[in-house]
């Protein structure tokens, strides 16, 4: 579904992604998990078409992308700041990219309809970003992330402005729309709990290199390296 082969990322004289190499599967909850700098946004915004990598290819359903612009690879972005247009209310947050492509009024208002149905907002169509709770414009971004049947979307830190308790009710919701939609999540957190509560499998990044990669129980129980041993058993 989403291959890396052997990516590089270099900015001046300092390589921020080394060698990265991943096959992320159809329908897959992937997590990218380190600490900061280690260069998981940067491999994100490589895989989103926001960043060009210096070596290496990366394929979408067996196609590679290099020379293909952001919105024309099926891959939207949810990140941490939400990135709500603070002007337009809710309905139009959602259907944006759907405008955009200028699709039908009626199809546009069905599609929103039903995706603030999914995260339980509905009633909230004419309210701007600001008259929403954290929780909420999170869910709305999510929303908007989903509503052109994306094949893949990528999260970076999107539950990261949340307080703990929201965190962890965000987390199972966000993880009870990814197993129902049965889409495929590339998910990016510093936070060892988020990804082994909640990934198929995880990508642990240490200074640019991918340490390992496991599900869960292989990544907590089976550490292979020092890095990786020393960073699940961190608490927050
Ligand atoms: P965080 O969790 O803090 O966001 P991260 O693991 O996502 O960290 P990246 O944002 O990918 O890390 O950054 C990796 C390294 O690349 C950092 O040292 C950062 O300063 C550097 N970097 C990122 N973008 C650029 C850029 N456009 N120009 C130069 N250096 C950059």
């Amino acid at each position: 579904m989403v291959e890396l082969k052997n990516i590089t990322k270099q900015f001046g004289d300092t390589k921020v992604v080394q060698n990265v190499s991943l096959d992320v599967r159809e329908g897959e909850f992937l997590t990218l998990l380190g600490p900061s700098g280690c260069g998981k946004t940067t491999t994100l915004r490589m895989i989103a078409g926001f960043e060009q990598p210096t070596e290496g290819n990366i394929l979408l359903d067996g196609k590679r992308v290099d020379g293909t612009p952001a919105n024309k690879r099926n891959v939207n972005t949810v990140f941490q700041s939400y990135a709500l247009f603070p002007h337009m209310n809710i309905y139009d947050n959602v259907a944006f990219g759907l405008k955009m492509r200028r699709v039908d009024k009626n199809v546009i208002k069905e599609k929103v309809t039903k995706m603030l149905e999914l995260v339980r907002l509905q009633g909230y169509e004419n309210r701007t970003p600001a008259q929403l709770s954290g929780g909420q414009k999170q869910r709305i971004a999510i929303a908007r992330a989903l509503i052109n049947n994306p094949k893949v979307i990528l999260l970076d830190e999107p539950l990261g402005a949340l307080d703990l308790k929201l965190r962890k009710q965000m987390q199972v919701e966000l993880k009870h729309l990814q197993q129902q939609l049965k889409i495929t999540f590339i998910y990016v957190t510093h936070d060892q709990e988020e990804a082994l509560t909640m990934s198929d499998r995880i990508a642990v990044m240490n200074n640019g290199f991918v340490e390992q990669i496991g599900n869960p129980v292989e990544i907590y129980e089976k550490p292979q390296t020092k890095f990786v041993a020393d960073f699940i058993g961190e608490t927050n």
